[in-house]
C-alpha cells in the first residue's frame, strides 16, 4: 500500500490467498467423499475384482484421502499468516494433492478393470462422475483441474477404446467431449472469478490510498492507529506517531505553482515510506500537506530515529524553497510515543503529537519535538 507496485503485488496476494482457501475448503470436504465413494465401490465390486486388488486400492486411496485432508486442514490453519512465499509452496502441494489423489481414480481402471459389463458401467458412471465433481470443485482453478481430469480421463478412454465393443467405443468418444466441454467450463470460470477477486480488493485497496502520494488516506490511517492501539494495550507494547507538516509551503506553491508542490508532496511521501521501513509501521497522507507514521512496537528511541530519517533523507533530496531560511524544502515533526492503557484516551494521544507539531513549528520549524506525557516510554 506504499506504491502502486506494491498495491499490484499485495491485489495479487490477496487474490491468490482468497483463491487458495476457497480451494483447500473444497478440498475438505472432497476428501470425505472420495473416502465414501471408494468405500461404496470396495462393496459393490466385492464379487467381481479380485480381493487382494480391491483391498489394497481401497487402502491406498482412504490413506490418500485422510493425509489430503489434514493436509488442507493445517494449510487452512496457517493461511492467515501466509506470506507469498508460502502461497506459491501451498499451490504447489495443492497441485500435488490433486494429483496423488486422481493417480489412484485413473490406476482403478488398470487394477480394479470388472470383467462384467454392468459392473465396468457402474465403475465408469463413477469415473465421469468423479471428473464432472472436479469441475465444480476446482472450477477456479484451471492447472489443478488439468492436473485432476487428465490422469482419470486418459486411462478410461484408453481402456474403453481398448474394450471394442460399440457401446465402449461410443463411451470413449463421449468422455472424451465431455472433459473437453469441462476445461473449456473451467478456464471460463477461473477467469471470470480471478476477475471479480481483482476487482474486489483493487477497489479495497483503492478507497484507503491517497490518490496523490499513493500513500495510505486519512480513513486507513485511522483504522490502522486503532488496531496498533489495541495491540499495544493488549501486548504491552509501546506505540508511536509521527506527525509531519511542510515547512513554509504555502509560500511554496505561490512561488513555484501548485503542480510543483505536487510533486513536492510526492518527493515527501517517497521519503516518508523509506523511514517508515518495518513491515508493521504506516506511512500516511492526512490532509493537504500533513503527513503521518504509526510506528507499532517502537520505543521513543526507535521514533526519533525514524524522524532523523526523514530529515536526514530529505535534505539529501535537496529540494529548493527559497523562501525556507535554509533554502531547502523542509519539515517539522511533532512525536508522541507511549504505552497505552486500557484507560488511555487515543484522541488525546493524537492531540499530544499535534501540540508537539505545534511547538516544533513555534521553535522555528525544520526540528523534531516529543510529547512529554504521563505513559510516554
Ligand atoms: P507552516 O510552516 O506553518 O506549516 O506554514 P505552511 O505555509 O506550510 O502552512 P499552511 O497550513 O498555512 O499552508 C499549507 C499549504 O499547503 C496551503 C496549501 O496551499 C498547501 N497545500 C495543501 N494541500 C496541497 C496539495 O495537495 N497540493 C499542493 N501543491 N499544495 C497543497
Ligand atoms: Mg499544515
Ligand atoms: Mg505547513
Amino acid at each position: 500500500m506504499k506504491e502502486p507496485q506494491n498495491q499490484t503485488e499485495e491485489v495479487e496476494f490477496l487474490k491468490q490467498r482468497e483463491a487458495l482457501t476457497l480451494l483447500f475448503q473444497n478440498t475438505r470436504t472432497a476428501v470425505i467423499s472420495h473416502g465414501i465413494v471408494v468405500s461404496l465401490i470396495l462393496f459393490t465390486l466385492w464379487e467381481d475384482v479380485p480381493h487382494i486388488n480391491l483391498l489394497l486400492w481401497w487402502l491406498v486411496a482412504v490413506a490418500v484421502a485422510i493425509v489430503r485432508g489434514v493436509h488442507a486442514s493445517m494449510v487452512l490453519r496457517r493461511m492467515d499468516e501466509a506470506d507469498a512465499e508460502d502461497l506459491r509452496s501451498s499451490n504447489f502441494q495443492l497441485l500435488l494433492m490433486t494429483f496423488a489423489q486422481t493417480l489412484i481414480w485413473g490406476s482403478a481402471v488398470v487394477f480394479i478393470w470388472p470383467e462384467a459389463a454392468d459392473a465396468r458401467s457402474f465403475l465408469v458412471v463413477i469415473l465421469g462422475g468423479i471428473i464432472a465433481a472436479g469441475a465444480v470443485m476446482l472450477s477456479i482453478h484451471r492447472q489443478a483441474f488439468f492436473f485432476y481430469a487428465l490422469p482419470i480421463g486418459v486411462p478410461m478412454v484408453i481402456k474403453l477404446g481398448l474394450e471394442g465393443s460399440r457401446v465402449e467405443t461410443t463411451l470413449a468418444l463421449l468422455m472424451i467431449i465431455f472433459i473437453s466441454l469441462m476445461f473449456v467450463t473451467v478456464n471460463r470460470l477461473s477467469r471470470v472469478f480471478l476477475a471479480g477477486l481483482e476487482t474486489r480488493f483493487r477497489m479495497q485497496a483503492l478507497s484507503r490510498t491517497d490518490p496523490l502520494t499513493q500513500l495510505a488516506n486519512r480513513r486507513y490511517f485511522d483504522t490502522f492507529l486503532d488496531n496498533s492501539w489495541q495491540l499495544s494495550i493488549r501486548n504491552i507494547q509501546p506505540v508511536g506517531v509521527l506527525l509531519i507538516d511542510v515547512d513554509y509551503f504555502k509560500s511554496y506553491n505561490d512561488r513555484y505553482g501548485h503542480p510543483q508542490g505536487d510533486d513536492a508532496l510526492r518527493q515527501l511521501a517517497e521519503v516518508l515510506t523509506l523511514a517508515a521501513s518495518r513491515s508493521t509501521d504506516m506511512a500516511a497522507r492526512i490532509g493537504g500537506e500533513e503527513f503521518a507514521i504509526v510506528l507499532p512496537v517502537t520505543d521513543e528511541e526507535g521514533a526519533r530515529l525514524v524522524a532523523e530519517h526523514i530529515q536526514a533523507e530529505l535534505a539529501a533530496r535537496g529540494i529548493v524553497h527559497e523562501d525556507n531560511p535554509t533554502g531547502l524544502l523542509t519539515v517539522s515533526i511533532g512525536v508522541n510515543v507511549i504505552q497505552a492503557l486500557p484507560e488511555s484516551d487515543r484522541v488525546r494521544f493524537i492531540e499530544a503529537a499535534d501540540q508537539a507539531l505545534y511547538q516544533a513549528k513555534a521553535e522555528g520549524r525544520n526540528c523534531i519535538i516529543f510529547s512529554q506525557g504521563e505513559n510516554n516510554v
